[in-house]
């Protein structure tokens, strides 16, 4: 069986935004984004997610958060549920992105755990690999990339593992201006679908692969059009609503 997958587009906003700026960004969204597009997300700052669920009801935009807790309640200071998540109307959680690996030292398997409680609520993880320049230059991407992916592999079901999005992002590429060209991201999203089908063939088939390090207008089109880039997560280009309605165009 073929499967036809459906492109999905996820802006990541990242530290960014006020209610005055979102609301302006959103209208812009909103009024470009057709129905009948690709699938479309913003993942916003927690503080901004009333606001934004409130905007994006009814709209062909799905709301997600950049990132929740392992843990379902509790003494946490600082965390948010995935139950909470999913109160403010959300369908997507980003888990793993390198910012938080490196700045926060998110190990594999607290990005796994993370993943199964987003699950488990009922989201939709969006789940982050990449390696750093110096691994690429050492020849370690696939070494690095596998080790990240097999955490989730070893923490979720088959059934459970068909509900991940996977957004390959190489380190080196996220928001420097430098993208991946598409036969290097293709490599490693082909790579990425090949450890999956190790575990399942029919997930691995509908497995939906992102492309994130600088997607812009410019090269959307090119990177999109590899047979196993599922679409885009973007940080700087989704704050601008005409950047970020050019890679939907694009998808
Ligand atoms: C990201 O933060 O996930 C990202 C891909 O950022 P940028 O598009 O700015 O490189």
């Amino acid at each position: 069986m073929v499967f036809m997958r459906r492109k999905l587009i996820v802006g990541n906003w990242k530290m960014n935004g006020s209610l005055g700026a979102n609301s302006a960004l959103l209208d812009g969204i909103i009024a470009g984004v057709r129905r009948n597009d690709c699938g479309v997300a913003m993942c916003v700052p927690f503080p901004y997610l009333a606001q934004c669920s409130e905007m994006l009801r009814g709209t062909p935009v799905a709301l997600g958060a950049q990132d929740v807790s392992a843990h379902q309640s509790g003494a946490f200071t600082g965390e948010v549920s995935a139950e909470m998540l999913c109160e403010f109307g959300c369908t997507y959680v980003i888990v793993g992105h390198s910012e938080r690996r490196s700045y926060h030292a998110e190990s594999d398997e607290m990005v796994a755990r993370k993943a199964a409680a987003a699950l488990g609520a009922g989201l939709t993880p969006i789940f982050c690999v990449g390696e750093t320049l110096e691994q690429r230059d050492a020849g370690q991407t696939e070494h690095i990339v596998y080790r990240q992916l097999d955490a989730l592999l070893d923490a979720v079901d088959g059934r459970e593992l068909a509900r991940v999005v996977v957004a390959y992002e190489p380190v080196w590429a996220i928001g420097t201006g430098k993208t991946a060209t598409p036969d290097m991201a293709q490599e490693v999203h082909q790579s990425l679908r090949e450890r999956i089908a190790r575990r399942n063939v029919t997930v691995a088939e509908a497995a939906i692969i992102l492309y994130g390090g600088s997607m812009k207008p410019d090269n959307a089109r090119e990177l999109l059009g590899m047979p196993d880039i599922d679409g885009g997560l973007i940080g700087g280009a989704s704050l601008k609503s005409p950047d970020f309605l050019a890679i939907v165009d694009a998808a």
